[in-house]
C-alpha cells in the first residue's frame, strides 16, 4: 500500500468513527412525507370517516414530528414537502444528499391485498454489497466529506483508489448498522408506548433509501385498508402518538450516536490511530439454509433479505446472503442474518476465482412442468439441457468453471429476461 494512501485511509477510518467530533454542526434530519400531489399512495373510503389517503396521513405525521424536533436546538429539520405536492424520489434523495443530512426518515402507510394485515414496519437499505449504493456514495463523496474541515483531510481523496473503496464500503455498512438501530427504536416505541403490533424491521431495496448517502429508514405507520388501524392513523390522536414515537426514537438514536462519538460537544482529542482493516484472502458469504425447495427472491422464506446467491449442489438449494472480504463486514452480515431469524446461519469462505476441481457450474433456468417449444426460455436460449428427476423437469444452461463466471452468466441471463435462476454445481 502506498504510504500516502495509507495515511489517508487512517484518517478516513478515524473520521468514520467520530462523525461529530470535528464539528459542532446541528444534527440535520430530512423528513420525507411519502407521496403527495397527484400521487395519493394507498387510499380507501370508509362510510364514517370518508376517504383516507396515504399522502395526507404521511404529511400530517411528518409535520408533527418536525414541529417536535424544531423545538430542540440540536436539530436542523429539512422537509422534502410541507404541502400537498409531489417531489420525485430523486428530488427527495438529492435534497438529502445536498444538505449533507445526518439522517433520512421517510414516512408512509401500508396496504395489503389481505384485509387482515395490520401493524407497523420499518425498512432499511441492505448492506454495502449493493453496487448502486456504493456508486451513489462515491458520487456523493464530495457532498459528504468536503466541508471545510474535512477538506484538509480528504484533499487528495480519490474515489477510485482501492483504499478509498474499502473505506467507503465500511462506511456503507455503518449506515446499515445505524439505520437498523433507528428502525429498532421506532418499532420499540410503537410497541411499548403505543401498544401497536410491530411486524419488524426489514431490509428492502427501495429507491428512496438506496440513493441516500446517510443512514435512512422508511416507516410504514399502519395499514390504510385495515378498518381499525386506518381509523387510528387517520385520527389526530393516532397521528400524534405515531409522531411522538418517531420523535422519541430519533432522540434516542442521536444520544446513541453521540455516545459513540464521545458527545456532540466534545473537543477533539488526538486518538491513537487504529491500523486500517486489511481485506481477507477469501470472500465470505453467510449460509442461511439448505433446502430441497427453490425459493425465488422476495419469498417470505428469505425473511426480507436481499443479495441472495442460490447455489444448487446434490439436489439441495443453498441460500447464501451477501459477500464481502472484510472481516468486520462479514460479522455485520452474519448478525443481520441472525437478526432476520436465521439463527443457525454461519459464514462460509470462498476462494475468489477458484477453478472448480471436478465438474462445472451451470445455470438452472427453470424447474417444474415440461416447457413447450414456445416458452420464453426455449425460444431465447440455445442449447438448453433438460433433465427429469422425480417427475420434475430441470432445464440448465451454460458451462463455466468459476463461481464468478457463473454469477456473470446468471446476470447476462437476467438481462435477457430469464429471472430467478440458480447456479448449479455439477460433479462429473
Ligand atoms: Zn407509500
Amino acid at each position: 500500500m502506498h504510504k500516502q494512501n495509507f495515511k489517508i485511509i487512517l484518517s478516513f477510518l478515524l473520521i468514520l468513527t467520530s462523525n461529530f467530533i470535528f464539528s459542532q454542526k446541528k444534527f440535520t434530519i430530512v423528513l420525507d412525507a411519502g407521496h403527495g400531489g397527484s400521487d395519493h399512495g394507498a387510499n380507501r373510503t370508509y362510510s364514517d370517516i370518508g376517504r383516507v389517503a396515504e399522502k395526507d396521513i404521511t404529511l400530517a405525521i411528518t409535520l408533527k414530528v418536525g414541529a417536535m424536533l424544531e423545538k430542540n436546538r440540536d436539530f436542523k429539520v429539512i422537509y422534502t414537502r410541507k404541502i400537498d405536492e409531489y417531489p420525485s424520489l430523486s428530488d427527495r434523495t438529492n435534497l438529502a444528499n445536498r444538505s449533507k443530512a445526518d439522517l433520512f426518515v421517510s414516512i408512509h402507510c401500508n396496504s395489503s391485498q389481505r384485509p387482515t394485515a395490520y401493524g407497523t414496519e420499518t425498512y432499511v437499505q441492505g448492506p454495502n454489497q449493493n453496487n448502486e449504493n456504493l456508486e451513489v456514495a462515491k458520487r456523493e463523496n464530495d457532498v459528504i466529506f468536503l466541508d471545510e474541515k474535512d477538506k484538509q483531510i480528504f484533499g487528495s481523496y480519490n474515489p477510485d483508489s482501492p483504499e478509498s473503496l474499502i473505506a467507503l464500503k465500511l462506511q456503507q455498512s455503518k449506515y446499515l448498522e445505524s439505520s437498523l438501530l433507528l428502525g429498532g427504536l421506532v418499532e420499540d416505541n410503537f410497541v411499548n408506548k403505543d401498544k401497536r403490533f410491530s411486524r419488524g424491521v426489514f431490509q428492502k431495496n427501495l429507491h428512496v433509501l438506496r440513493m441516500n448517502a446517510m443512514p435512512s429508514v422508511l416507516i410504514e405507520t399502519g395499514f390504510i385498508n385495515h378498518p381499525e388501524e386506518s381509523h387510528y392513523i387517520a385520527s389526530d390522536k393516532g397521528q400524534t402518538e405515531i409522531a411522538e414515537s418517531i420523535y422519541n426514537a430519533i432522540i434516542d438514536y442521536k444520544k446513541a450516536v453521540d455516545r459513540k462519538s464521545g458527545g456532540s460537544m466534545a473537543v477533539r482529542k488526538p486518538e491513537p490511530e487504529k491500523p486500517a482493516e486489511v481485506p481477507l484472502k477469501n470472500d465470505f458469504r453467510i449460509l442461511l439454509m439448505s433446502s430441497p425447495t427453490k425459493y425465488n427472491e422476495n419469498d417470505p422464506a428469505l425473511k426480507g433479505l436481499n443479495y441472495i446467491l442460490t447455489l444448487k449442489e446434490n439436489g439441495q438449494y443453498k441460500y447464501y446472503y451477501a459477500v464481502t472480504n472484510m472481516a468486520s463486514v462479514k460479522d455485520i452480515n452474519l448478525k443481520t442474518a441472525k437478526d432476520a431469524g436465521f439463527r443457525n446461519a454461519f459464514a462460509v469462505g470462498f476462494m475468489p476465482n477458484q477453478r472448480i476441481s471436478m465438474g462445472y457450474y451451470t445455470i438452472e433456468v427453470y424447474a417444474g412442468d415440461k416447457l413447450n417449444g414456445n416458452s420464453y426460455i426455449l425460444q431465447n436460449l440455445k442449447d438448453v439441457e433438460r433433465n427429469k428427476d422425480n417427475g420434475v423437469f430441470y432445464y440448465t444452461y451454460g458451462k463455466v468453471y468459476t463461481l464468478e463466471d457463473a454469477v456473470k452468466l446468471q446476470k447476462e441471463l437476467e438481462a435477457k429476461g430469464v429471472k430467478n435462476t440458480v447456479i448449479q454445481k455439477v460433479y462429473k
